[in-house]
């Protein structure tokens, strides 16, 4: 069984891989998919295929998908030409004839009014439409969003956002890998629509009161209107259409649109999710001094 995953560069994609090979899947039968394969030189190593493909090159991507049986399509990042992209893929992979066609959408995709699920309905649809047996896979925050800054809250002592008491179903992003690959590599995921996310979900000044706690510094969350947080992102270095889609989102997490009780995160791994305790101590490991 061939097995491809896409955006295998990235970070999520790298991780799929890797659970992949955990699990045991053969190396040789999975391929990793990217546009610069020297970056994925170390997988080679391991005996994993690489094909090098871009979203916006259909015949790269057919030829990067031809003889699979299994595709994750990972979601582009450039907005603008997302879509166009995604229906590259799902049209190679209709080519291809693939199985499967796993895809990393956003969570609550249906009813999200955030503006980036909008490019998720549309692939969405698209997926639909090609008549692919696809799996979608709606996953809500990586918790790295916020633990990857964690050494500036720190620093400031403040965790600023524009969320109010919104709860996020935010985990790291090795609970959405696994969980890609246990739908890669499992049977029975057809046609399902999983919403992901973290077992519990917490709000910005929950997430500000555990960095507190096990850091030792106290850290405030402070709730911005959605104009002055966009101001104090790209006061801080992020570009305005980047702070803009931010701010939005955070609106988005405000009505509930990032959070999920649907357990269907923990089921697919067969565990708990990782708790945000092990996450921010995990992030605190790499700023404390050594
Ligand atoms: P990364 O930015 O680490 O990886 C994105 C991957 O998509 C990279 O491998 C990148 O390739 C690839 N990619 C982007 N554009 C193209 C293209 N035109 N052709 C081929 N490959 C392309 O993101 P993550 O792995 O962390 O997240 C995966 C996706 O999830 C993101 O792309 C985004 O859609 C979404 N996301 C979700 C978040 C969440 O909190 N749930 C947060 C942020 C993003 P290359 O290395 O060549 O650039």
């Amino acid at each position: 069984m061939t097995l491809v995953v896409t955006g295998a560069t990235g970070h999520l994609g790298r991780l799929v891989v890797e659970n992949l090979l955990d699990r045991g899947v053969p190396a040789a039968g999975i391929i990793a998919v990217g546009r610069d394969l020297d970056r994925l030189k170390d997988l080679a190593d391991r005996g994993v295929q690489l094909r090098a493909a871009d979203y916006a090159d259909s015949a790269s991507l057919r030829a990067a998908f031809t003889g699979a049986r299994r595709v994750l399509l990972v979601s582009g990042s450039e907005p603008g030409v997302r879509v166009q992209q995604h229906h590259n893929a799902i049209e190679a992979a209709r080519g291809a004839g693939v199985e499967l066609l796993a895809y990393t959408s956003i969570v609550n995709a249906d009813t999200s009014t955030i503006g980036m699920a909008e490019d998720h309905r549309a692939t969405e649809a698209l997926l639909r439409a090609s008549g692919v047996p696809s799996v979608l896979l709606r996953n809500s925050w990586y918790v790295e969003n916020y633990t990857d800054h964690i050494g500036i809250t720190l620093e400031r002592g403040v965790l600023f956002g524009s969320a109010g008491e919104g709860r996020v179903s935010a985990t790291p992003r090795a609970d959405y890998a696994a969980a890609a690959a246990a739908v890669l590599a499992t049977d029975g995921h057809a046609g399902k629509a999983y919403e992901l996310g973290g077992d519990d979900a917490f709000t910005l000044a929950q997430l500000a009161a555990e960095i507190s706690v096990l850091s030792g510094t106290p850290i405030r969350y402070t709730d911005l209107p959605e104009a002055d947080y966009i101001q104090a992102l790209a006061g801080n270095g992020v570009p305005q259409a980047f702070a803009e889609i931010l701010a939005d989102a955070d609106q988005g997490l405000r009505r509930g649109e990032l959070a999920t009780t649907s357990g269907d995160l923990a089921r697919l791994l067969g565990r708990p999710t990782r708790p945000l305790k092990e996450a921010v101590n995990a992030a605190l490991d790499v700023v404390r001094p050594a």
